[in-house]
């Protein structure tokens, strides 16, 4: 019977250990791959697939790449969502007896990876561990690149636990394989990762070695099972120290306003809908951060905002402050804009990947701390004085890496030059034997010229031959004979050693090899004291990623004229001339017209608006929403004024996110979502549904519609921001108390329709779809006859009209005389718009049919 050879033996067991990875297999200067391996890695990174002899009749499918280059093959498998093991020849093939011992030294998997494309320098990438238990449901979420880990435990809903695995956005998902397995059935659709892998059971012994015991204690059993899980999987695929995980951040999702996925995506927060891009988001509106670990906060708190008035308080303080004082934000952002990544110079160093220039970095940011602490101490806001006194300078770190660290530090630490003279006697006496024995040459260079009277005479050197003296072609007939020994012919020279020539450069050669190992082992000796200090410097960069993200917020604040917001534990809502922030900062021909917002629970509870398309409905909705998320982040907000309860959580059922979910209907996945906001939607959420009950015939539609919006009203409570196309649906003002209709102005003259994109009370009576299928150039003859078949059916139609004059009704006692001296706040939400526009042709969006 034929066998594998020996080689191929040794690859399958190691492949034995690592089977859902692609093995990268060192075969010298290459990492080769074998068979599906092989397969699998030729046509994702588009490279020769051939073959080799492995003892059987068929040839083993196989490809490489060389290992000098290996870093980009492997980054581009883990961006295609690849495991890599990595599988090293750890012992001297020389000295190797029979196949050269080989062993997996890490696995490079998509949420574990350290640099490169794949981690962005504003984004934390999230390997999130999930694990159960009878009565809870535990989430570890952990950035092995900068040290962070989130940790926390929820009833036992697997949607709940969805939402809060995509606030991290994973790019990798490991659990026990009967929640995961749940997960794949029921979920797969609402996962940010398609790279799930199963991890049986782990004894929690794991965790106090790991973190401070009284934090193991604090977390609840399910918690702790995810960490132990997600700690199991780190050390098995790093295979090195995590030392720099330091602290499990365990929080309650209470914390935290809850948004589904779709809330997320709909709202733009972190990326827009349609290209993914940052570009057009409120993170990218936010984001006037000046370094990295500000960036990535930043994100974290548009994530995750809070539901504590004191927190949000605390930071709208800070941002208050700094948005008044120009200087001081100036000056702080300056600062700041010289602070390198802490987290992750603190990451590579406790890992053992950090060279000299991440010391070096290290030590310019650390040098700028004490500016950061003198205007955050100074700068008039407690919350930046608290911070102030919770930044450590480390000058003892500094002064370290000051007294070792050479200042222009080469990449290769293997290759000497990176430590300053005064550390070691040792280096420092070999460095003079090799500046003498430089000396030395110079002065026999400058001998051997005056004797020879060979002006061009030099002493060179290279690898191969070392020292050696250079005579050209042209002067050799003047060089005495016997003098030197011939070395080496060139077109146009000779070179020559001598023997004291030689015995000089063994002297040279053997102090600077002995050089560069001391200068290794110092700067190893360093990086070992530092990795010590990791806590410290990550709490440091905590404080610095904070301050950075108040700046950021004041500095916006400051461009676009944002104002505090005073968000208070009451239920009323009251917006003041209210802006969408994003679709306020990209308009460019035309301003952004501002509208108010007025809820409380008597009044406008429900807003109901109707309107045609492109009137400005839905963008009115989102800036409801926006404006209450940047008052719980803590910025201030696009509005003259406004008063924000405290929301626990957003809806939104809008159109945009339905291509998300492939095969289902626009109507099931509507009822579907709201569904999820009947069961979930309490007094104190913000409900917004975009265009409710298209997708099914008018009348059941509209019932569905009707049905919807008591259920809100008179069951839940919360607000809630509904826009309809059924103008219909009008009359429901009159029994639901806390209903309020409300539409887009028009402006009309002659056939011609304008929007004037401003809200105003009263229903609209037409959705002007004729006049839009006017505008899109349908035949004279079809526009008429719609016309005229309109004007029958509304002829025909009493609730409409009955609508109509009660909201005309209505909108006479609420009206205020447009010089009434009232605050935003006690001006009910009427804006007098025929007092600001020309009033004989602003209507209240009626009919085009005259
Ligand atoms: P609808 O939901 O009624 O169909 P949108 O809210 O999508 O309308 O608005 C259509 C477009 O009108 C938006 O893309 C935006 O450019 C513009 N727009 C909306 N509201 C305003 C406003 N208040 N001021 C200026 N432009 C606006």
């Amino acid at each position: 019977m034929t066998k594998y050879t020996p080689m191929i033996e040794q690859y399958l067991s190691i492949k034995a250990q690592a089977e859902d990875a692609i093995l990268f297999f060192r075969l010298g200067d290459f990492y080769e791959m074998f068979f599906e391996d092989a397969i699998k890695a030729s046509q994702e990174l588009e490279i020769t697939l051939t073959g080799r002899e492995g003892g059987m009749e068929e040839r083993i499918p196989m490809c490489g790449v060389p290992y000098h280059s290996a870093e980009s093959y492997i980054g581009r498998l883990i961006e295609k969502g690849f495991k890599v093991a990595i599988c090293e020849q750890v012992e001297d093939p020389a000295e190797a007896k029979g196949v050269v011992r080989r062993e997996i030294v890490r696995i490079v998997t998509p949420g574990t990876v350290m640099d490169g494309k794949a981690v962005g320098d504003s984004q934390n990438n999230f390997l999130v561990c999930v694990a159960s238990d009878d009565a809870q449901f535990g989430l570890a979420a952990c950035d092995l690149s900068t040290g962070e880990l989130f940790v926390t435990a929820m009833e036992p809903s697997l949607e709940q636990l969805v939402d809060e695995i995509n606030l991290y956005g994973p790019s990798e998902l490991i659990g026990q394989p009967q929640l995961l397995d749940r997960m794949r059935s029921d979920m797969a659709d609402l996962l940010p990762t398609k790279l799930l892998t199963d991890r049986e059971e782990e004894g929690e012994q794991l965790l106090f070695g790991q973190f401070p015991h009284e934090q193991v204690r604090a977390a609840a059993p399910v918690s702790r099972q995810a960490v132990a899980l997600l700690i199991a999987y780190l050390k098995e695929t790093q295979k090195r120290s995590l030392s720099h995980i330091t602290a499990m951040d365990l929080y309650d999702r209470q914390q935290h306003m809850t948004m589904d996925p779709f809330t997320r995506r709909n709202l733009e927060l972190t990326e827009t809908v349609r290209e993914r891009s940052k570009k057009g988001s409120l993170l990218w509106l936010l984001d006037r951060t000046a370094t990295s670990m500000g960036g990535r906060l930043l994100r974290r708190w548009i994530d995750k905002p809070l539901t504590n008035r004191a927190e949000i308080e605390k930071r709208l303080e800070a941002v208050d402050c700094l948005y008044n004082g120009l200087i001081v934000r100036e000056e702080l952002r300056q600062q700041l804009k010289e602070v390198y990544d802490l987290q992750r110079l603190v990451s590579r160093i406790s890992y053992g990947n950090a060279n000299g220039r991440d010391l070096l970095a290290l030590k310019l940011s650390l040098a700028q701390i004490p500016h950061v602490k003198h205007i955050c101490a100074t700068s008039g806001s407690s919350t930046l004085r608290q911070l102030a006194e919770a930044m450590d300078e480390c000058v003892d770190i500094r002064q370290w890496i000051e007294d070792t660290i050479v200042d222009e530090p080469p990449v290769s630490v293997r290759e000497g030059g990176i430590i300053k003279a005064g550390c070691s006697d040792h280096l420092d006496r070999l460095r003079e034997a090799s500046a003498n024995g430089k000396q030395w040459i110079a002065e026999l260079e400058r001998r051997e010229r005056e004797q020879t009277g060979i002006r061009s005479l030099k002493i060179g050197y290279n690898k191969v031959f070392g020292y050696y003296i250079e005579i050209t072609r042209s002067n050799l007939a003047s060089l005495p004979e016997q003098r030197y020994e011939r070395k080496q012919t060139l077109a146009n020279a000779e070179r020559f050693v001598t023997p004291e020539l030689k015995e000089k450069e063994a002297l040279i050669l053997e102090a600077e090899e002995k050089m560069v190992g001391i200068e290794y082992e110092l700067f190893m000796q360093l990086r070992d004291k530092l990795s010590e200090q990791v806590k410290r410097l990550q709490q440091l960069a905590e404080t610095i990623a904070a301050a950075d993200v108040l700046q950021s917020f004041a500095t916006v604040g400051a461009a676009y004229r944002y104002r505090r917001p005073a968000v208070g534990d009451g239920y009323e809502l009251n917006i003041a001339e209210g802006r969408h922030p994003v679709v306020e900062a990209i308009l460019k021909d035309s301003p952004f017209i501002a509208n108010d917002t007025y809820m409380t629970e008597e009044d406008g509870r429900v807003l109901l608006i109707t309107g045609p398309n492109m009137a400005g409905k839905s963008t009115y909705m989102r800036q409801v929403a926006m404006i209450c998320i940047m008052a719980q982040i803590g910025s201030f907000v696009p509005a003259e004024a406004a008063q924000i309860p405290i929301v626990d959580r957003i809806f939104t059922r809008i159109g945009a996110a339905d291509d998300l979910v492939g095969g289902q209907s626009t109507f099931m996945v509507e009822m579907m979502d709201i569904r999820t906001m009947t069961a979930k939607a309490t007094s104190r959420s913000l409900v917004i549904i975009d265009e409710l009950g298209r997708g099914t015939s008018t009348g059941e539609g509209m019932a569905i519609a009707q049905a919807v919006i008591e259920y809100l009203h008179d069951r839940i409570g919360c607000k809630t921001l509904v826009s309809t196309h059924f103008h219909e649906l009008a009359h429901l003002e009159e029994t639901q108390s806390a209903l309020r209709n409300h539409c887009m102005a028009v402006k009309e003259s002659g056939q011609d329709v304008t929007f004037l994109r401003k809200m105003i009370r009263g229903a609209a009576s037409t959705s002007y779809g004729i006049y839009c299928a006017r505008i899109a150039g349908l035949p004279d003859s079809i526009i008429d006859r719609a016309y005229d078949l309109l004007h029958r059916f509304d002829t025909a139609s009493s609730v409409v009209q009955g609508a109509g004059e009660a909201a005309a009704a209505r909108e006479e006692r609420a009206a205020v005389p447009a010089d009434s001296p009232a605050t935003p706040w006690q001006q009910p939400a009427v804006p007098n718009i025929q007092a600001a526009e020309q009033p004989e042709i602003v209507k209240e969006a009626g009919p085009l049919v005259q």
